[in-house]
């Protein structure tokens, strides 16, 4: 089982920020920005996402696309990046990352220090942002 996968079942803990019966947001714990958020479906674990089915694969985007109208409503922003990597957690997972500038979406800068208070806090306004629409 991945780490996303025991997070999504809240074994291990995070920051959520969205849900629904399929999908799951939180948190990135080492974030480009305050708010970057993770999206990933909860069942499938395959690391590559265009390995996914296509209903799964429009079904991820679709939700992507609400946590990141709440993340923008939550979160001050210009815009919401979206990146996919997955060099790292083999699972699944879209990046929705607040944008001031396009430096921020650059994975090799030195990432903020973001407490977890402040995690508490933003996950907390996006949820609410989330459960408006
Ligand atoms: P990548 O697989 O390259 O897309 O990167 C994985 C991302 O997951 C990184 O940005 C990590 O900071 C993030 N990450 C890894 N473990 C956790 C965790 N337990 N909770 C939240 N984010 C995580």
């Amino acid at each position: 089982m991945t780490i996303f996968t025991r997070i999504a079942k809240g074994e291990i803990p995070s920051y959520k920020v969205a849900e629904d019966e399929r999908f799951y947001a939180f948190l990135d714990i080492n974030p480009l920005a305050p708010g970057h958020t993770l999206v990933i479906p909860k069942d499938v674990e395959d690391d590559y996402i265009f390995h996914l089915d296509e209903e799964t694969y429009a079904g991820l985007w679709a939700f992507a696309r609400k946590v990141a109208v709440a993340l923008k409503a939550a979160v001050p922003c210009q815009r919401v990046g979206v990146a996919v990597l997955g060099m790292e957690v083999p699972h699944t997972h879209i990046h929705l990352v607040p944008l001031q500038t396009e430096g921020d979406m650059d994975f090799r800068k030195t990432r903020p220090e973001v407490t977890p208070e402040q995690h508490k806090a933003i996950a907390a306004a996006i949820l609410k942002e989330y459960e408006k629409l």
